[in-house]
This record gives C-alpha cells, structure tokens and sequence, in this order.
C-alpha cells in the first residue's frame, strides 16, 4: 500500500494565516469576538456584494439562525433540496419544522425549479405555503436561480441559500451566497477555504444580520445585567479562527481556479471510458462558473466496468479517499415519513456517483494514482 494517504478535500492554507493568528494571539484577541472577526465579515460582505455578514461557529449554526430570523417555528413547512449533506436540512428540525424534501434536476443537480414553482402553486392554492425554502449549491455549481427566485418571489416564501460548498461561484454575474433572503457559508475543514471550523451568515437586510448578531451572542437585552428577552445561542466564531479565514479569502481565486484545473485534468485523463460522465455545470450561462468543489463522476449501470462502491473500494485500498454522492436526504433513515416532491433524479444520482480526490493542493502524480486505478477498472479494454 502506498504510504501517503490522499484525502477527499483537506484543508489547504496560504501564506498569511499564522501571521494573522500570531496577531490575535499578540493583541490578546483569544475570544469570540475581536478585530479578525470584525474584519472578516466586512471582506467577506465586500467580496459577495452582501450588506451583511456574521460570522458563526458553524454553517450549520448560520442555517440554524437564518430558519430563526426569518420566524420559522413549530408548524411551519420548510421545503429544502434533498441531495445535500445533513447540514442543509438538520436545522429544520431544530426549529421544530417540518421539513418537505425537493428532487434535483439533471441540469444542475440542484431544486428543481419546475417542481418548485409547480409545487408552490399547488400549495398556495391548498393554502399550506412554506415559510421558507432552502436552496443548496451542491459541489459547487448554484442552482438556478432565476426560476427559483421569481417563484418564491411570486408567492413571498423566503428563500435561503446553501453555499456552504459554493463560495467563489458565480451565477449570472452574481456571487453564491448572495441569493435569497439569506444565505450561510461553511468553512469546515473540507471546504473550499477553512477556519478549521466555522460559518457564516449573509444578508442584505442589515435588520436580519444585527438579529442574528443578538441571538448569537446568547440575546443580552440592553442593561448592564444579564438580561434576557429572548432564547439565544452561542454560536459566534472565534477571532483566532477569523484569522484563519482571513488569510484563506486571500487566496480564494486561486483555490477555486485550482480546483477547476483538477476537474480539467480528470475529464482529460479518463475520457472515453465507458459508462462514465461528469456532474454537469451551468457554465455557459453567461456570468457563470462553478467551483468544482469535488469532482463527481456517474457510472451508467449499463454501460460501465464498475460500480461506484466497487471503485471506492479499489481506491481506498491504495490509501485513496473517495465518496458516494451525498444520499438523499428523503432516503435517510432520520427523516422517514417526511414528504417528498418529485421522482428518482436525486436517488439515481446518488446510486451511480462517485466523489473524487479535488483537493486544491492535490499533486499531478497523486492525482495520476487516482486515474490510474479508475482506468484500470474501467477500461472496456481491460
Ligand atoms: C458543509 C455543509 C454544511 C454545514 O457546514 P458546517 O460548517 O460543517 O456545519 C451545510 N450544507 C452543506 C451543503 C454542506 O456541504
């Protein structure tokens, strides 16, 4: 077995992380609050083209957050895209909501915006209109969201987008994670840029960000005691963290234009094997550029050498880490009974993907050790 082991998505820093963190740790700035923190919100908001930003502990915190500040509570319907991470739908519950799962459709992965528009229509007539609808922009490719927008917009559902895989992708000209009401980012460990963990919450409602600043900060009413009007959270990122993600803005671009160069590269080196094909993009819209934040292939059952898990066996047996497509969340254990609008898009892209080493600090030979195994097991020659 090969000794170095390749990873998925590890994390990958730039040149001026620890300076920024020797400054925090040099100013005494070792809290949840503090300069970094204040300063990368205000780059973050810059770079997006936001109002706001609030930096949270997590992406999952800000999703939690963004379902609070926009009133969803206990009978309410979220409705929320059903191939993603756990992440995207496990605040629902935390609000005590109830969570209606959406397919995907093929050309971008994502909601379905035909479904949505069609499924808001029929709701409103039935007089159940969700309160909010979370979009997510999966592996780095937003969803469509001139349909999605003008139908939430049509039936005044709040939108909220999930760009915890998306940051540096643009749609029609505009950044993900300024769509919607709101939109929250992740900076985990295997994500695009990382403050080893952490989150972000967006908004260009100034009146939303200045409440999730409050409830993040466990809701302290306006008197020098302890006083408390409402439930809050601790959910502020720390300033040594903020830090890190400062550094890491620095280097986006070349992070993103990496990651694209990676998925470049494997279309090139594993083209005409058969049953095999990439997730797709809506680059050619114009202003639109995914991140490829992984690269994920399908297998045709009918065509191809291998199955997916028969792949990701072969690879991790050379030390290589590799991953099924996120599994449907309708399909998850902890959410049967929940509703679910659309067909099998999302469970078949689910059966036949595979998610390969993307890494933007991936080498040329270990990606060649990647290709290597996969065109050996699916060479129609072979
Ligand atoms: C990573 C991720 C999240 C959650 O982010 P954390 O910072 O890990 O809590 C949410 N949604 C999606 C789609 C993700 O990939």
């Amino acid at each position: 077995m090969n000794a170095t082991r390749v990873y998925l998505s590890p994390p990958h820093l730039g040149g001026d992380e620890l300076s920024l963190v020797q400054e925090a740790f040099a100013t005494n700035w070792v809290a949840p609050i503090g300069p970094h923190v204040d300063a990368f919100e205000r780059e973050m908001a810059a770079r997006l083209g936001v109002a706001g930003a609030v930096a949270l502990s997590s992406g999952t915190a800000a999703l939690h957050l963004a379902l609070v500040i926009n009133g969803v509570g206990p009978g309410d319907q979220v409705w929320c895209a059903s191939l993603t991470f756990c992440g995207s739908a496990n605040p629902i519950a935390y609000v005590g909501a109830t969570p209606v799962f959406i397919d995907s459709e093929r050309r971008s992965w994502n909601l379905d915006p035909a479904l949505v528009a069609q499924g808001l229509d029929d709701a409103a007539r039935a007089g159940r209109l969700p309160k909010a609808i979370i979009s997510v922009d999966l592996y780095g490719q937003s969803a469509d969201y001139e349909p999605l927008v003008a139908a939430c917009e049509r039936h005044g559902v709040a939108l909220i987008e999930d760009a915890a895989e998306a940051l540096g992708a643009t749609y029609r000209g505009k950044p993900a994670g300024a769509f919607g009401r709101c939109a929250i980012l992740s900076f985990n460990g295997n994500k695009i840029i990382t403050t080893s963990g952490g989150g972000m919450l967006l908004s260009n409602d100034q009146r939303l960000c200045d409440e999730a600043r409050f409830l993040a900060t466990q809701a302290r009413d306006p008197a020098p005691w302890y006083q408390h009007s409402r439930i809050g959270y601790n959910f502020r990122l720390s300033n040594v963290c903020a830090a890190i993600g400062r550094g890491q803005l620095r280097v986006l671009d070349e992070r993103v234009n990496a990651r694209r160069r990676l998925n470049a590269r494997y279309r090139d080196l594993l083209s005409g094997l058969p049953g095999l094909t990439f997730a797709p993009d809506l680059d050619h819209l114009p202003g639109t550029r995914c991140t490829r934040w992984l690269t994920v292939i399908q297998l045709d059952p009918k065509n191809a050498r291998a199955t997916p898990e028969e792949l990701r066996l072969a690879l991790e047996a050379e030390n290589i880490e590799s991953r099924p497509v996120w599994k449907p969340m309708h399909l998850q254990p902890v959410f049967a009974g929940c509703a679910f609008i659309g067909g099998g898009v999302a469970e078949e892209l689910f059966m036949r993907g595979l998610c390969l080493p993307s890494g933007s600090s991936l080498s040329e030979s270990d990606q060649d050790r990647v290709v290597t195994i996969l065109r050996h097991h699916l060479d129609g020659g072979a």
